[in-house]
């Protein structure tokens, strides 16, 4: 029987993980030198005198529902950009593995190859085909004799140039690197895109690996609370990577209020609305001189292409508005992500624009 951990560092497999104090709630706690008082002003349910339960039965159990999968295809962390790191540190090994991105992308997975000591292989989007992924030069590219790359980074609809990538290519792509590489699907703004994602291919492809967070279309930034959704054993394999506590009681709290499903239909008719704002910016910021072109977005930001991002940067920043500068990334020369806000906020920047 192959694995997907056939493809992870040789050396963790057999890594017997920190041992935390047992979670036991029907018994009192003389196990875990915690206080057993509280603070003044903790009101928190679990109590901030006590870890955190680590990998929260409820909180699994509500990210499960929320994604359709099986709660062992689970693991909860400080957001998606945890995620990204325990994939690099438990699939690549420093000097001697990769990873691979398709920039213009996400920093972060960069970022943490290079802390891991992973050596990066760029494999740029296609900008004249609306910055689309060429899975069979990536296919091939993982493929070749010399190939070290152990995860390939896939961002759909990706940061910053708002295209969802088409689910059929990345299926081909997982069947393609099956037993090659780690296919790694960071669906941060799926939400917004009206598609379900590629949750429910999990049971298909061992290697695929998709990264959910909260911290976008579920408002939830600050609690720092993402998913990593993927085959059991690798669920289980990363989980004894994690620091023991990862996740602090007041994010699993604030996480488990905000899933209430009572609330579930609050959250969708924002994330429609935040659909709706950006169809009406679209169209309204192409119409402007400063912007050359808007790309088409599946997201919660627009990609613009600007006559002089700079100019634009200052005119919106006059008006109290701060805009992402994307022109570092080599593929986007004058470009500016602008993030959909409310709609008088919209107006603003609409308005600033205008008179540049
Ligand atoms: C915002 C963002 C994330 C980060 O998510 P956290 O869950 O807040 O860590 C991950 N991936 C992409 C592409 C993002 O834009």
């Amino acid at each position: 029987m192959t694995s997907v951990l056939d493809l992870a560092r040789p050396d963790l497999l057999d890594l017997q993980p920190y041992r935390h104090a047992r979670w036991a709630p029907g018994l009192e706690r003389l196990h875990a030198n915690e206080s057993p008082w509280r603070s003044a002003g903790d009101d928190f349910a679990g109590g901030l005198n006590r870890y955190p339960e680590p990998q929260p039965e409820a909180l699994i159990a509500r990210l499960a529902e929320l994604y359709r999968v099986a709660a062992e295809c689970v693991l909860a962390g400080r957001g998606s950009d945890e995620a990204i790191d325990l994939l690099v540190r438990g699939f690549c090994r420093a000097g001697h593995d990769a990873v691979l991105v398709c920039p213009p992308t996400f920093g972060m997975y960069k970022v943490a190859a290079k802390i891991q000591g992973a050596a990066v292989i760029e494999m740029p989007l296609q900008r004249e085909q609306g910055f689309s992924l060429d899975a069979a030069a990536v296919a091939e590219r993982v493929r070749a004799r010399d190939s070290r790359i152990k995860v390939v980074f896939v961002c759909s609809p990706n940061n910053p140039t708002g295209n969802l990538v088409d689910p059929a290519v990345i299926e081909h792509l997982c069947e393609a690197l099956s037993g090659r590489a780690i296919v790694a699907v960071d669906e941060a703004y799926i939400e917004f895109s009206g598609t379900p994602g590629m949750a429910g291919r999990l049971p298909w492809f061992p290697n695929l690996v998709i990264l959910r967070t909260l911290s976008k279309a579920y408002a939830l930034a600050g609690a720092r609370c993402g998913a990593l959704l993927g085959d059991p054993a690798l669920v289980e394999f990363l989980r004894r990577l994690m620091p023991p506590y990862a996740l602090p009681s007041p994010s699993i709290e604030a996480a488990l209020a905000v899933l209430e499903p009572s609330r579930r239909a609050g959250l969708e008719a924002r994330v429609q609305a935040i659909a709706e704002e950006r169809g009406r910016v679209a169209e309204a910021m192409a119409r402007l001189a400063p912007v050359r072109k808007v790309w088409p977005s599946a997201a919660n930001f627009l990609l613009l292409d600007c006559v002089d991002a700079e100019r634009c940067l200052q005119a919106a920043a006059d008006a109290g508005l701060l805009l992402r500068d994307v022109r570092r990334q080599p593929e986007l020369p004058d470009a500016l992500r602008v993030t959909i806000g409310t709609p008088e906020q919209n107006d603003r920047l609409l308005h600033a624009l205008e008179s540049v």
